[in-house]
Protein backbone atom coordinates (compact mmCIF):
# COMPACT_ATOMS: atom_id res chain seq x y z
CA UNK A 1 0.00 0.00 0.00
CA UNK A 2 1.28 3.39 -1.03
CA UNK A 3 1.05 5.47 1.98
CA UNK A 4 2.34 9.54 2.74
CA UNK A 5 5.55 9.62 4.63
CA UNK A 6 4.13 11.37 7.67
CA UNK A 7 0.87 9.36 7.56
CA UNK A 8 0.99 6.37 11.03
CA UNK A 9 -2.30 5.07 10.68
CA UNK A 10 -5.41 4.28 12.54
CA UNK A 11 -6.95 5.08 15.90
CA UNK A 12 -9.67 4.47 17.60
CA UNK A 13 -11.67 7.27 18.79
CA UNK A 14 -13.11 5.25 21.75
CA UNK A 15 -10.50 3.10 23.01
CA UNK A 16 -7.67 4.64 21.65
CA UNK A 17 -6.14 1.51 20.38
CA UNK A 18 -4.15 2.26 17.10
CA UNK A 19 -3.72 0.16 13.77
CA UNK A 20 -1.98 -0.21 11.00
CA UNK A 21 -3.82 1.21 8.11
CA UNK A 22 -2.84 -2.05 5.88
CA UNK A 23 -4.52 -4.03 8.02
CA UNK A 24 -7.37 -2.29 9.85
CA UNK A 25 -9.38 -1.02 6.88
CA UNK A 26 -12.74 -0.25 8.81
CA UNK A 27 -14.16 -0.04 12.16
CA UNK A 28 -12.09 -0.66 15.34
CA UNK A 29 -11.40 -4.08 14.99
CA UNK A 30 -11.51 -3.86 19.28
CA UNK A 31 -14.27 -2.47 19.86
CA UNK A 32 -16.08 -1.35 16.38
CA UNK A 33 -15.35 2.46 17.30
CA UNK A 34 -14.52 5.12 14.98
CA UNK A 35 -10.95 5.15 13.27
CA UNK A 36 -9.13 8.27 12.54
CA UNK A 37 -6.29 8.59 10.38
CA UNK A 38 -3.32 9.61 12.22
CA UNK A 39 -0.16 11.52 11.30
CA UNK A 40 3.49 12.23 12.85
CA UNK A 41 3.11 16.44 12.64
CA UNK A 42 6.76 16.65 12.83
CA UNK A 43 7.24 15.14 9.77
CA UNK A 44 4.97 17.20 7.78
CA UNK A 45 6.86 18.93 5.29
CA UNK A 46 4.83 21.30 4.10
CA UNK A 47 4.26 25.05 4.62
CA UNK A 48 2.01 27.69 3.96
CA UNK A 49 4.79 29.38 1.58
CA UNK A 50 5.19 25.87 0.01
CA UNK A 51 1.43 26.42 -0.99
CA UNK A 52 1.27 29.11 -2.51
CA UNK A 53 4.53 27.34 -5.29
CA UNK A 54 2.12 24.96 -6.10
CA UNK A 55 -0.12 24.42 -9.17
CA UNK A 56 -3.24 21.88 -9.19
CA UNK A 57 -5.93 22.79 -7.34
CA UNK A 58 -8.05 19.86 -6.34
CA UNK A 59 -8.09 18.68 -3.06
CA UNK A 60 -5.24 16.82 -3.77
CA UNK A 61 -3.34 20.22 -3.31
CA UNK A 62 -3.08 18.46 0.52
CA UNK A 63 -1.51 15.28 0.05
CA UNK A 64 1.05 16.18 2.76
CA UNK A 65 -1.85 15.59 5.07
CA UNK A 66 -3.33 12.96 4.09
CA UNK A 67 -3.00 8.90 3.79
CA UNK A 68 -2.39 8.55 0.30
CA UNK A 69 -0.39 10.25 -2.43
CA UNK A 70 -1.88 12.05 -5.00
CA UNK A 71 -0.04 9.47 -7.13
CA UNK A 72 -2.63 6.72 -6.01
CA UNK A 73 -5.65 8.80 -6.30
CA UNK A 74 -8.30 7.92 -7.20
CA UNK A 75 -9.78 11.61 -8.73
CA UNK A 76 -12.15 13.41 -10.80
CA UNK A 77 -10.00 17.07 -9.70
CA UNK A 78 -12.61 17.38 -6.82
CA UNK A 79 -11.81 20.36 -4.70
CA UNK A 80 -10.31 24.00 -5.69
CA UNK A 81 -13.89 25.19 -5.22
CA UNK A 82 -14.59 28.66 -5.37
CA UNK A 83 -14.92 31.26 -1.97
CA UNK A 84 -17.63 33.65 -3.39
CA UNK A 85 -18.58 37.23 -1.49
CA UNK A 86 -22.01 37.51 -0.63
CA UNK A 87 -22.18 41.64 0.05
CA UNK A 88 -26.32 41.54 0.18
CA UNK A 89 -26.02 38.71 2.86
CA UNK A 90 -23.40 40.77 5.39
CA UNK A 91 -25.69 43.65 4.75
CA UNK A 92 -29.02 41.81 5.72
CA UNK A 93 -27.11 39.62 8.58
CA UNK A 94 -25.10 43.28 9.21
CA UNK A 95 -21.87 41.52 9.43
CA UNK A 96 -18.22 42.09 8.02
CA UNK A 97 -18.36 39.64 5.62
CA UNK A 98 -20.04 36.50 3.84
CA UNK A 99 -18.53 33.81 2.03
CA UNK A 100 -19.72 30.95 0.43
CA UNK A 101 -17.72 28.27 -0.02
CA UNK A 102 -19.28 26.67 -3.04
CA UNK A 103 -19.16 22.84 -2.98
CA UNK A 104 -21.26 22.40 -5.85
CA UNK A 105 -18.64 23.12 -7.75
CA UNK A 106 -17.38 19.61 -7.39
CA UNK A 107 -17.65 16.61 -10.19
CA UNK A 108 -20.93 15.39 -8.99
CA UNK A 109 -22.46 18.52 -7.47
CA UNK A 110 -21.27 18.10 -3.74
CA UNK A 111 -18.65 17.90 -1.17
CA UNK A 112 -19.49 14.52 -0.77
CA UNK A 113 -17.20 13.50 -4.01
CA UNK A 114 -14.21 14.64 -1.27
CA UNK A 115 -14.99 11.82 0.78
CA UNK A 116 -15.60 8.96 -1.93
CA UNK A 117 -12.12 10.53 -3.71
CA UNK A 118 -10.30 9.24 -0.56
CA UNK A 119 -12.75 6.34 0.49
CA UNK A 120 -12.08 4.58 -3.26
CA UNK A 121 -8.42 5.33 -3.05
CA UNK A 122 -8.25 3.28 0.16
CA UNK A 123 -10.46 0.28 -1.85
CA UNK A 124 -8.37 0.43 -4.45
CA UNK A 125 -5.25 0.27 -2.26
CA UNK A 126 -6.90 -2.56 -0.06
CA UNK A 127 -7.33 -4.67 -3.64
CA UNK A 128 -11.20 -4.03 -3.29
CA UNK A 129 -13.48 -5.60 -6.26
CA UNK A 130 -16.60 -4.44 -4.77
CA UNK A 131 -17.73 -1.34 -2.99
CA UNK A 132 -21.16 -0.55 -1.22
CA UNK A 133 -22.75 2.04 1.19
CA UNK A 134 -26.18 3.60 1.77
CA UNK A 135 -26.75 7.16 1.30
CA UNK A 136 -29.56 9.80 1.69
CA UNK A 137 -28.36 9.95 -2.00
CA UNK A 138 -25.47 12.32 -2.44
CA UNK A 139 -22.89 10.18 -1.55
CA UNK A 140 -24.31 7.29 -3.52
CA UNK A 141 -23.45 9.39 -6.77
CA UNK A 142 -20.49 10.31 -5.80
CA UNK A 143 -19.63 6.83 -5.01
CA UNK A 144 -21.15 5.79 -8.27
CA UNK A 145 -18.59 8.06 -10.04
CA UNK A 146 -15.67 7.65 -7.76
CA UNK A 147 -16.00 3.74 -8.46
CA UNK A 148 -16.46 3.94 -11.80
CA UNK A 149 -13.60 5.89 -12.13
CA UNK A 150 -11.36 3.05 -10.20
CA UNK A 151 -12.95 0.34 -11.74
CA UNK A 152 -15.08 -1.27 -8.81
CA UNK A 153 -17.94 -2.50 -9.24
CA UNK A 154 -20.71 0.15 -6.84
CA UNK A 155 -23.44 -1.45 -4.63
CA UNK A 156 -25.26 1.98 -3.79
CA UNK A 157 -28.68 1.59 -0.75
CA UNK A 158 -30.92 4.78 -1.07
CA UNK A 159 -34.44 5.29 0.70
CA UNK A 160 -37.14 6.45 -1.72
CA UNK A 161 -37.11 9.41 -0.66
CA UNK A 162 -34.00 10.02 -1.85
CA UNK A 163 -33.76 12.75 -5.11
CA UNK A 164 -34.63 11.83 -9.07
CA UNK A 165 -30.75 12.98 -9.38
CA UNK A 166 -29.23 11.38 -7.60
CA UNK A 167 -30.76 8.03 -8.52
CA UNK A 168 -30.40 8.50 -12.18
CA UNK A 169 -26.86 9.95 -12.49
CA UNK A 170 -25.65 6.25 -9.99
CA UNK A 171 -27.59 4.10 -12.49
CA UNK A 172 -26.01 6.20 -15.25
CA UNK A 173 -22.59 5.11 -13.74
CA UNK A 174 -23.09 2.00 -13.82
CA UNK A 175 -23.69 1.08 -10.11
CA UNK A 176 -26.57 -1.15 -9.02
CA UNK A 177 -28.74 0.59 -7.32
CA UNK A 178 -31.25 -0.21 -5.35
CA UNK A 179 -34.47 2.12 -3.62
CA UNK A 180 -35.42 0.24 -0.42
CA UNK A 181 -39.70 0.35 -0.73
CA UNK A 182 -41.57 2.87 0.75
CA UNK A 183 -43.13 1.83 4.20
CA UNK A 184 -46.26 4.61 4.91
CA UNK A 185 -45.32 6.94 1.65
CA UNK A 186 -41.48 7.50 1.88
CA UNK A 187 -38.44 5.24 3.20
CA UNK A 188 -35.61 6.62 5.75
CA UNK A 189 -32.31 6.78 5.36
CA UNK A 190 -32.72 3.75 8.13
CA UNK A 191 -34.17 1.65 5.60
CA UNK A 192 -31.67 1.82 3.04
CA UNK A 193 -29.38 1.17 6.11
CA UNK A 194 -30.93 -2.18 6.84
CA UNK A 195 -31.07 -3.33 3.03
CA UNK A 196 -27.38 -2.29 2.68
CA UNK A 197 -26.59 -4.41 5.76
CA UNK A 198 -28.32 -7.55 4.35
CA UNK A 199 -26.17 -7.38 1.26
CA UNK A 200 -23.14 -7.03 3.48
CA UNK A 201 -23.85 -9.75 4.96
CA UNK A 202 -24.32 -11.69 1.54
CA UNK A 203 -21.27 -10.26 -0.06
CA UNK A 204 -18.63 -10.66 2.07
CA UNK A 205 -15.60 -9.36 -0.22
CA UNK A 206 -18.05 -6.15 -0.91
CA UNK A 207 -15.70 -2.81 0.51
CA UNK A 208 -18.07 -0.53 2.61
CA UNK A 209 -17.49 3.79 1.65
CA UNK A 210 -20.24 4.35 4.04
CA UNK A 211 -20.28 7.11 6.79
CA UNK A 212 -17.62 6.68 9.54
CA UNK A 213 -17.58 2.75 8.69
CA UNK A 214 -14.39 3.72 6.10
CA UNK A 215 -12.02 6.10 8.26
CA UNK A 216 -11.38 8.07 5.24
CA UNK A 217 -14.53 10.02 4.41
CA UNK A 218 -14.05 13.01 7.23
CA UNK A 219 -10.76 12.40 6.29
CA UNK A 220 -11.06 13.36 2.63
CA UNK A 221 -14.16 16.33 3.73
CA UNK A 222 -11.06 17.95 6.03
CA UNK A 223 -9.08 19.28 2.71
CA UNK A 224 -12.55 21.82 2.82
CA UNK A 225 -10.99 23.45 5.94
CA UNK A 226 -7.55 23.47 4.60
CA UNK A 227 -8.44 25.11 1.50
CA UNK A 228 -10.68 27.73 3.44
CA UNK A 229 -8.14 28.68 5.60
CA UNK A 230 -5.53 28.76 2.36
CA UNK A 231 -8.12 31.05 0.58
CA UNK A 232 -8.98 33.33 3.73
CA UNK A 233 -4.65 33.27 3.98
CA UNK A 234 -4.90 31.74 7.34
CA UNK A 235 -6.80 33.87 9.15
CA UNK A 236 -9.40 31.47 10.58
CA UNK A 237 -12.91 33.10 10.14
CA UNK A 238 -15.65 33.91 13.06
CA UNK A 239 -18.34 31.08 11.90
CA UNK A 240 -18.25 28.20 9.20
CA UNK A 241 -22.41 27.85 9.37
CA UNK A 242 -22.53 23.85 8.22
CA UNK A 243 -25.80 21.94 7.21
CA UNK A 244 -25.18 18.75 9.10
CA UNK A 245 -26.65 15.75 8.64
CA UNK A 246 -23.70 12.62 9.97
CA UNK A 247 -21.65 15.21 10.47
CA UNK A 248 -18.51 14.05 8.48
CA UNK A 249 -17.54 17.20 6.74
CA UNK A 250 -18.02 19.38 10.15
CA UNK A 251 -15.94 16.92 11.96
CA UNK A 252 -13.56 16.75 9.32
CA UNK A 253 -13.31 20.34 8.83
CA UNK A 254 -12.22 20.51 12.40
CA UNK A 255 -9.56 18.41 12.36
CA UNK A 256 -7.84 20.26 9.86
CA UNK A 257 -8.37 23.83 11.69
CA UNK A 258 -6.90 22.06 14.56
CA UNK A 259 -3.97 20.47 12.66
CA UNK A 260 -3.54 24.23 10.68
CA UNK A 261 -3.43 25.69 14.24
CA UNK A 262 -1.17 22.73 15.94
CA UNK A 263 1.47 22.76 12.54
CA UNK A 264 1.60 26.77 13.11
CA UNK A 265 -0.15 28.01 10.43
CA UNK A 266 -3.01 29.79 11.80
CA UNK A 267 -3.57 30.94 15.55
CA UNK A 268 -7.11 29.87 15.94
CA UNK A 269 -9.43 27.27 15.50
CA UNK A 270 -13.01 27.92 13.52
CA UNK A 271 -15.87 28.12 15.35
CA UNK A 272 -17.98 25.77 13.64
CA UNK A 273 -21.87 26.11 13.49
CA UNK A 274 -24.51 22.82 13.04
CA UNK A 275 -27.30 23.92 10.90
CA UNK A 276 -30.21 21.50 10.76
CA UNK A 277 -33.51 21.52 9.73
CA UNK A 278 -36.22 21.57 12.66
CA UNK A 279 -38.04 18.65 11.48
CA UNK A 280 -35.06 16.56 12.17
CA UNK A 281 -32.40 18.37 14.52
CA UNK A 282 -30.96 15.87 17.03
CA UNK A 283 -27.15 17.63 16.94
CA UNK A 284 -29.50 20.93 17.76
CA UNK A 285 -31.43 19.40 20.71
CA UNK A 286 -28.05 17.66 22.64
CA UNK A 287 -26.38 20.56 22.15
CA UNK A 288 -29.03 22.95 23.78
CA UNK A 289 -29.65 20.18 26.44
CA UNK A 290 -26.10 20.27 26.76
CA UNK A 291 -25.61 16.54 26.53
CA UNK A 292 -22.33 14.51 25.18
CA UNK A 293 -24.99 12.38 22.52
CA UNK A 294 -28.11 12.53 20.54
CA UNK A 295 -31.23 11.03 21.04
CA UNK A 296 -32.36 9.54 17.89
CA UNK A 297 -35.61 10.42 16.34
CA UNK A 298 -38.09 7.67 15.24
CA UNK A 299 -38.38 7.42 11.38
CA UNK A 300 -42.08 9.12 11.56
CA UNK A 301 -40.88 11.95 13.37
CA UNK A 302 -38.61 12.78 10.59
CA UNK A 303 -40.56 15.38 8.63
CA UNK A 304 -38.47 17.76 6.48
CA UNK A 305 -37.58 18.22 2.49
CA UNK A 306 -33.75 18.59 2.77
CA UNK A 307 -32.87 14.68 2.39
CA UNK A 308 -28.82 15.22 2.67
CA UNK A 309 -29.79 16.14 6.38
CA UNK A 310 -32.47 14.04 7.20
CA UNK A 311 -30.16 11.81 9.60
CA UNK A 312 -32.48 10.76 12.74
CA UNK A 313 -29.58 8.95 14.36
CA UNK A 314 -25.93 10.92 13.25
CA UNK A 315 -23.77 7.97 15.14
CA UNK A 316 -20.74 10.35 15.45
CA UNK A 317 -22.72 13.25 17.56
CA UNK A 318 -20.19 12.66 20.04
CA UNK A 319 -17.52 13.73 17.87
CA UNK A 320 -20.09 16.41 16.68
CA UNK A 321 -20.26 18.19 20.28
CA UNK A 322 -17.09 17.73 20.66
CA UNK A 323 -16.11 19.65 17.59
CA UNK A 324 -18.64 22.78 18.21
CA UNK A 325 -17.74 22.85 21.96
CA UNK A 326 -14.08 22.87 21.18
CA UNK A 327 -14.15 25.32 18.45
CA UNK A 328 -16.53 27.97 20.28
CA UNK A 329 -19.08 27.16 17.64
CA UNK A 330 -23.31 26.75 18.31
CA UNK A 331 -26.16 24.61 16.85
CA UNK A 332 -29.02 26.21 14.94
CA UNK A 333 -32.17 24.59 13.60
CA UNK A 334 -34.62 26.66 11.25
CA UNK A 335 -37.93 25.25 9.73
CA UNK A 336 -37.95 24.14 6.25
CA UNK A 337 -39.94 27.11 4.91
CA UNK A 338 -37.09 29.67 6.89
CA UNK A 339 -34.67 27.13 4.83
CA UNK A 340 -36.06 26.98 0.90
CA UNK A 341 -37.39 31.07 1.76
CA UNK A 342 -32.76 31.40 2.32
CA UNK A 343 -32.29 29.42 -0.94
CA UNK A 344 -34.41 31.71 -2.87
CA UNK A 345 -33.15 34.62 -1.34
CA UNK A 346 -29.66 33.84 -2.01
CA UNK A 347 -30.27 32.85 -5.59
CA UNK A 348 -32.02 36.08 -6.35
CA UNK A 349 -29.84 38.68 -4.29
CA UNK A 350 -26.71 37.47 -5.05
CA UNK A 351 -26.83 34.64 -8.05
CA UNK A 352 -25.78 31.85 -6.43
CA UNK A 353 -27.29 28.78 -6.54
CA UNK A 354 -27.75 26.02 -3.14
CA UNK A 355 -29.58 23.19 -2.55
CA UNK A 356 -32.52 22.78 -0.39
CA UNK A 357 -30.22 21.14 2.40
CA UNK A 358 -27.47 23.50 1.66
CA UNK A 359 -29.65 25.92 2.25
CA UNK A 360 -30.09 25.12 6.09
CA UNK A 361 -26.78 26.85 6.49
CA UNK A 362 -28.02 30.32 4.96
CA UNK A 363 -30.92 30.24 6.90
CA UNK A 364 -28.80 29.02 9.95
CA UNK A 365 -26.68 32.66 9.58
CA UNK A 366 -29.85 34.54 9.69
CA UNK A 367 -31.18 33.12 12.38
CA UNK A 368 -27.70 33.39 14.34
CA UNK A 369 -27.09 36.63 13.21
CA UNK A 370 -30.66 37.84 14.06
CA UNK A 371 -29.88 35.98 18.01
CA UNK A 372 -26.86 38.58 18.01
CA UNK A 373 -24.31 36.05 17.63
CA UNK A 374 -22.48 37.73 14.97
CA UNK A 375 -20.25 40.87 15.51
CA UNK A 376 -19.92 43.38 12.90
CA UNK A 377 -17.02 43.05 11.37
CA UNK A 378 -17.16 39.26 11.47
CA UNK A 379 -16.91 36.86 8.55
CA UNK A 380 -19.35 34.20 8.22
CA UNK A 381 -18.69 31.54 6.15
CA UNK A 382 -21.76 29.98 4.60
CA UNK A 383 -20.89 26.23 3.57
CA UNK A 384 -22.41 25.33 0.84
CA UNK A 385 -22.53 21.45 0.60
CA UNK A 386 -23.82 21.37 -3.02
CA UNK A 387 -25.49 22.40 -6.25
CA UNK A 388 -29.05 23.78 -6.14
CA UNK A 389 -29.69 22.20 -10.07
CA UNK A 390 -29.96 18.54 -7.49
CA UNK A 391 -32.67 20.02 -5.70
CA UNK A 392 -35.18 21.88 -8.83
CA UNK A 393 -38.29 20.53 -8.22
CA UNK A 394 -38.06 21.24 -4.35
CA UNK A 395 -36.74 25.04 -5.03
CA UNK A 396 -39.05 25.08 -7.94
CA UNK A 397 -42.13 24.11 -5.91
CA UNK A 398 -41.37 26.21 -3.11
CA UNK A 399 -41.47 29.14 -5.97
CA UNK A 400 -44.45 28.35 -6.66
CA UNK A 401 -46.37 28.14 -3.25
CA UNK A 402 -44.78 31.59 -2.31
CA UNK A 403 -46.15 33.06 -5.27
CA UNK A 404 -49.75 31.82 -4.90
CA UNK A 405 -49.54 32.93 -1.44
CA UNK A 406 -48.88 36.23 -1.66
CA UNK A 407 -51.03 36.27 -4.51
CA UNK A 408 -54.28 34.99 -2.29
CA UNK A 409 -53.23 37.93 0.36
CA UNK A 410 -53.06 40.61 -2.28
C1 LIG B 1 -24.52 14.64 3.00
C2 LIG B 1 -24.95 16.03 2.87
C3 LIG B 1 -24.98 16.89 3.99
C4 LIG B 1 -24.67 16.43 5.38
O1 LIG B 1 -23.34 16.04 5.46
P1 LIG B 1 -22.64 15.44 6.75
O2 LIG B 1 -21.22 15.71 6.52
O3 LIG B 1 -22.95 13.99 6.79
O4 LIG B 1 -23.18 16.14 7.94
C5 LIG B 1 -25.30 18.21 3.78
N1 LIG B 1 -25.59 18.68 2.55
C6 LIG B 1 -25.60 17.88 1.46
C7 LIG B 1 -25.95 18.46 0.15
C8 LIG B 1 -25.28 16.54 1.59
O5 LIG B 1 -25.26 15.77 0.50
ZN1 LIG C 1 -11.69 0.78 19.71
Amino acid sequence: METTTAFEGLSCVDCGSTFDAETATHRCPDCDGILDPTYDYDRIDLTPAALNGRTGDSMWRYEELLPFPRDAAVTLGEGGTPLVECPALAEAMDVGRVLLKDEGDNPTGTFKDRGQSLAMTAAREHGATDVALNSAGNAGQAAAAYAARAGLDAHVFLPSRAGFTQKAMTEVHGADLTVTDPVDGTSEIGDAGKAYAAGMDDNPEWYSTKTFVTPYRHEGKKTMALELLEQLDWEAPDAVVYPTGGGVGLIGMHKAAREARDLGWTDELVPMYAAQAAGCAPVVDAYEAGTDRHEPLADDEVDTACNGIAIPDPGASPLILDAIRESDGGAVATTDREILDAAIRVAREEGLETGATCAAAASGAFALAAAGEFGPDDTVVLLNTGAGNKDVDTLRAHVGETATESSQAD
